[in-house]
C-alpha cells in the first residue's frame, strides 16, 4: 500500500480532487510546511466518497489557530527512558514509532509526527524492558505511537522481550492500520502475533483498533478486522468523539453495531483532547453525556456500551463512573478525579500536581482543571 505525504496544495488538490478557495490557500500551504499529512491510497480514494473521512484526514485552515494547549498530556509523566511513557501503577506505554501510515488531522500527537525522530532506538528499547522487568508491579504494556506496525521488526523484539517477563501478563497493540491502511493486516502479522498470544498462561496479545464513522467499514477494513477477531487475539476498538462526523448517537450506533458484529469489543468513546488547532473537532462534555446516556437508554443492547472517557493530565477518567463535572469556571471544568497523588508518587518519588490545574479534597482525592468546548 503506498503512503503518501503531501508536500504541496497542488500535489494536494490533484490527489483528492478538491479546489481549496483563494483565501485558503496561503494558510493551506503553511499547514502543509508544518504539520505533515499523510495518507495511503486506499484512504485517499475512500476520502473521496466520505465526507466524514475527507475530514479526519485533509487538512483545513482552522488548524492554525492557537486555541487549546501547546502540548498533548501524554509524556507528563516521564520515565527518563525516550518512547517509555507511565502514567498508572500496573501499565505503562512504549512507543516504538513516531509514525503513522496516514495522519489524523485531530491526533493528540500531530506536532510531534514526523517532527520527532524515531523516539526509540534499539539502545531504548532494551532499557524500557529492563525498567519493566525490575517493577514487578507493571503487568500490562500498551505498545502503541505512532502505529507500531510501522516496523514489524522492531515490534516483534519488543513482544519477544516482553515475553520474557514473568509478570508482564497483558500485551496491548494500539493501531489505525485497519482503518487506514487494511493490507497491513496479513497472515505473517497474525501468526508473528500469535506466536506470542497464551490464554492457557493468561498472558494474552491484544489489539486496539480505532474506528470513528461506518464510512470505515468497507470490504477491506473487514477484511483486516475479521483476520484478527477470527484468531484467538481479543479486538477492542476505540473512537474519538468528534464534532460534525461522528457527535450523533445514530451515527455511533451504526459504527459500534457493525464492529460488534464483526467480534470487536466496543471499549470506548474519547473526549477529543484541547490541543492547539483541533477546537474544531471538538464537542462540549455535555454533548458526550448525552450520547453515553442515549446508548443506555434502551436504544443499544448492553454490549453497546462505550465508557466515556476523557483524557487528562493526570490521566483518563469515566465521566459518570468514576469521575463527575464538579463546577464550571468560564471555558473550563472542574472533574473531579478516582486518583490520589500517592498513586503518582508510588511511581515517581518527587512527583508534583501539575501547578494551578489541581486542588485535594479532604479523602485525598485529585481535582483537575480541563478545558471544555461548545
Ligand atoms: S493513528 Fe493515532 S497516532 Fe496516528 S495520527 Fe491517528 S490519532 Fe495520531
Amino acid at each position: 500500500m503506498s503512503i503518501r505525504q503531501i508536500k504541496t496544495i497542488e500535489e494536494l488538490e490533484k490527489l483528492t480532487g478538491k479546489k481549496f478557495p483563494k483565501n485558503e490557500r496561503e494558510s493551506i500551504t503553511k499547514i502543509l510546511e508544518t504539520m505533515p499529512v499523510r495518507l495511503t491510497d486506499y484512504l485517499l480514494e475512500l476520502s473521496k466518497s466520505s465526507p466524514a473521512v475527507a475530514a479526519q484526514f485533509l487538512p483545513n485552515i482552522n488548524e492554525l489557530k492557537e486555541d487549546g494547549l501547546k502540548k498533548p498530556f501524554s509524556g507528563v509523566m516521564k520515565t527518563g527512558i525516550p518512547g517509555l511513557e507511565r502514567m498508572y501503577i500496573d501499565r505503562c506505554i512504549i512507543m516504538p514509532s513516531s509514525q503513522c501510515p496516514a495522519y489524523c488531522r485531530f491526533c493528540f500527537r500531530k506536532f510531534y509526527l514526523e517532527t520527532v525522530a524515531m523516539p526509540m532506538n534499539y539502545i531504548n528499547i532494551d532499557r524500557a524492558i529492563e525498567y519493566i522487568k525490575n517493577d514487578e508491579r507493571l503487568k500490562g504494556v500498551l505498545i502503541t505511537g505512532g502505529d507500531p506496525l510501522m516496523d514489524l521488526k522492531r515490534l516483534e523484539y519488543i513482544i519477544k522481550n516482553l515475553r520474557k517477563i514473568d509478570h508482564v501478563q497483558d500485551i496491548r497493540i494500539g493501531t489505525r492500520s485497519p482503518m487506514f491502511d487494511p493490507e497491513r493486516i496479513d497472515d505473517d502479522l497474525v501468526n508473528m502475533l500469535l506466536k506470542y498470544h497464551d490464554f492457557e498462561k493468561m498472558k494474552p496479545i491484544e489489539i486496539a483498533v480505532h474506528f470513528n464513522h461506518s464510512d470505515e467499514i468497507t470490504k477491506q477494513s473487514i477484511a483486516a478486522v475479521t483476520k484478527l477477531t477470527a484468531s484467538p487475539i481479543q479486538v477492542y476498538n476505540q473512537t474519538v468523539l468528534l464534532k460534525g462526523i461522528n457527535d450523533d448517537p445514530e451515527i455511533l450506533m451504526d459504527l459500534f453495531r457493525k464492529l460488534h458484529l464483526l467480534g470487536v469489543e466496543i471499549y470506548c468513546l474519547y473526549h477529543c483532547d484541547p490541543l492547539n488547532g483541533i477546537k474544531h473537532f471538538r464537542t462540549s462534555i455535555q454533548k458526550g453525556i448525552e450520547i453515553k446516556k442515549y446508548f443506555r437508554g434502551g436504544n443499544a443492547t448492553g454490549r453497546i456500551n462505550p465508557a466515556y472517557i476523557i483524557d487528562t493530565q493526570i490521566g483518563k477518567v469515566e465521566i459518570g463512573v468514576d469521575a463527575h463535572i464538579e463546577k464550571r469556571e468560564g471555558d473550563f471544568v472542574w472533574i473531579k478525579t478516582p486518583y490520589k497523588l500517592s498513586t503518582y508518587t508510588s511511581v515517581y518519588k518527587d512527583f508534583k500536581l501539575p501547578a494551578g490545574q489541581c486542588k485535594l479534597d479532604k479523602d485525598g482525592y485529585i481535582s483537575i482543571k480541563y478545558l471544555d468546548a461548545k
